[in-house]
């Protein structure tokens, strides 16, 4: 029997502002799409703090015994700068700025994306597709759209025409908008707008000359919208309609609410059963923002090079900091906010280093299923973290006082007790111990270690003791720890 036939989840459904209890179109299996990153640039600690968001639903689900598939793009191509159809493609932009090739701006960014989740203890998904890998799925689509009559050509682009839409479906249901309301708001469409409609918006734009991302397509050279691969990818790995999607609160309106009306146009079906938002940080009460300064980079958090925090703080401090507010939370960083998440965490893994050499006693004078439970309890009601990290201080506090001897536990709920911490630090949360999470001020200590044993070698083998020098590099293999001989010295790799 898996855990998730004897544990209801209850998620909040942003379609209707509801918690619902979860149930899977087939049953022990999920489907799950997560809006991933545009990569034209270095990836955000809000950003961050999505992906670890969904990272965790994704563990816990898992854990609970379903077969999940995760599917999380990459945006290589597409996202403007401007969400009403205007401006310039964001990746483009940026390798005219760099003077480098579109892939050459979306490898390294991609590179970083990957560097920073793993530092975060971040499973890969499932499956990472990219929007350029899917081009062809995005034409079909966009003729399926037009054939259905919910989108027109105009000058070798395609847009969807929303107001058509809107008169046998609902626009703006995901945002709680009303179409009528939007069109009253609006401006009206100025002369060289080619648009039916304020609210319709690009399927297909067509590439000026200068473009350099371009395709062939029915319509003449072009580049996808960016609204439109995340309805490809995700209906060509979880089908047309799917459990869960998931993405930043900012991507509600228009992107997500997008997607529903290109689904439902193309497919003839709601896509999505349960949409999940992650809410936003903010940095020392407000908005981050790369213009106004107030923004952090999570390497210039992990190393402390920064204006705003102290010193350097481990990606399992930060990702247990975001732990403990809950994923619909705006959450503030602030130095003090994060220098009191490092006491919390330093206290729980204190107690993880007791679990094994607890004194084992007859009788246990508390119950150790009811915490058990509410550990589970927390995480059931829509991944209530921050209930959660707070039962993993009961549960410390506990560790001590039966190492002290005020409390006493038996072996068999010991073992319990030690099945659901790790299950809940680790598997669920992510979290790493202290000791495995080496970083920022801790690698610049093993560099100066590591140093120290190069120039130990390099001076046995200027002295001509390969006995020694050998030695220095056996172990060190034996370790874990490679040295690579260059022109420019050696070098090592764990
Ligand atoms: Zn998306």
């Amino acid at each position: 029997m898996e855990l998730y036939q004897s544990n209801e989840v209850k998620l909040y459904n942003s379609l209707n502002g509801q918690k619902e209890v979860f149930t899977p179109i087939t049953p022990g299996r999920i489907g799950m799409y997560v809006c991933g990153p545009t990569v034209y640039s270095n990836v955000h600690l809000g950003n961050c703090r999505t992906f670890i968001s969904f990272d965790m639903i994704f563990r816990y689900l898992k854990h609970l015994g379903y077969k999940v598939r995760y599917v999380r793009n990459i945006t290589d191509a597409g996202h403007l700068t401007d969400d009403a159809d205007q401006g310039e493609d964001k990746i483009s932009k940026k390798a005219r700025l760099e003077k480098l090739e579109p892939m050459e701006v979306v490898q390294q960014y991609t590179l970083d994306f990957h560097n920073v989740m793993r530092q975060f203890n971040a499973l890969p998904p499932s499956i990472e597709p990219t929007a350029t890998g899917h081009i062809v799925e995005q034409i079909e689509i966009i003729k399926n759209i037009i054939d259905k009559g919910y989108a027109y050509e105009r000058n070798g682009s395609v847009y969807f025409d929303v107001v058509k839409f809107n008169t046998d479906h609902r626009y703006g249901k995901l945002s709680g908008r009303n179409l009528e309301d939007m069109i009253a708001n609006t401006r009206d469409l100025n002369a060289q707008d080619e648009k039916e409609n304020a609210q319709d918006f690009a399927l297909w734009k067509k590439a000026n000359p200068d473009h350099i991302m371009r395709w062939p397509s029915p319509w003449g050279d072009g580049f996808p919208g960016w609204h439109l691969e995340c309805t490809v990818m995700s209906s060509k790995y979880l089908g047309d309609t799917f459990d869960i999607h998931g993405g930043g609160m900012d991507l509600k309106f228009p992107h997500h609410e997008c997607e529903i009306a290109q689904g439902e146009a193309a497919h003839g079906c709601s896509p999505v059963n349960y949409w999940l938002h992650a809410n936003m940080l903010t940095l020392n009460g407000k908005k981050m923002s790369k213009s106004t300064g107030n923004s952090i980079l999570p390497k210039e958090l992990f190393t402390g090079d920064n204006d705003f925090m102290e010193k350097g703080f481990s990606p399992s401090v930060v990702r247990f900091f975001m732990m403990q507010a809950h994923y619909r939370s705006v959450l503030d960083f602030s130095n003090d906010a994060i220098l009191a998440a490092e006491k919390g965490y330093n206290r729980i893994n204190e107690a993880i280093t007791l679990l094994d050499k607890l004194p084992v006693s007859q009788t246990s004078s508390f119950s150790i299923n009811e915490w058990k439970e509410k550990c589970y309890a927390a995480m059931n009601d829509d991944f209530n973290t921050p209930i959660l990290v707070a039962e993993l201080f009961e549960g410390a506090s506990l560790i001590q006082k039966i190492n002290s001897g005020s409390e006493s536990i038996n072996q068999e709920d010991l073992t319990i007790l030690q099945q659901t911490f790790r299950d809940f630090f680790y598997d669920v949360l992510g979290l790493k111990s202290s000791q495995e999470s080496l970083i920022g001020d801790e690698t610049e200590h093993l560099d100066k270690a590591m140093q120290l044993l190069i120039d130990l070698r390099a001076q046995a083998r200027a002295n001509r003791d390969f006995a020694t020098s050998d030695k220095i590099r056996d172990q060190l293999l034996e370790a874990g720890i490679q040295l690579k001989d260059g022109p420019d010295g050696t070098t090592y790799t764990l």
